[in-house]
């Protein structure tokens, strides 16, 4: 017997009858929705983040801006032991 294939998200079986493929990926029909809003995804507007979770065109998007600004804040600390330098053009 084949190994059963197993739901990207849940890692439970996927029966024929139920899955759903994308990225490569199999899924549940009814996982494949977005992680923040729950709402089922179509595969044109899906997205999947870094971590393998999907999300709506909205909700990626603000994924998208916090992990930025996540970054820029790490950056920001980082920077904190260098003293700034103020170059004052005339
Ligand atoms: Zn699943
Ligand atoms: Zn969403």
């Amino acid at each position: 017997m084949p190994p059963a294939e197993k739901c990207a998200l849940c890692v439970k079986n996927v029966y024929r009858a139920e899955q759903f493929q994308c990225f490569g990926l199999l899924y549940h029909v009814n996982c494949f929705r977005c992680a923040e809003c729950k709402q089922a995804l179509r595969v044109e507007k899906a997205n999947r983040s870094k971590t393998g979770e999907l999300y709506c065109k909205v909700h990626f998007k603000l994924l998208e801006e916090r992990q930025k600004r996540k970054m820029e804040e790490e950056e920001n600390n980082n920077n904190c032991t260098i003293p700034a330098q103020i170059i004052i053009e005339p």
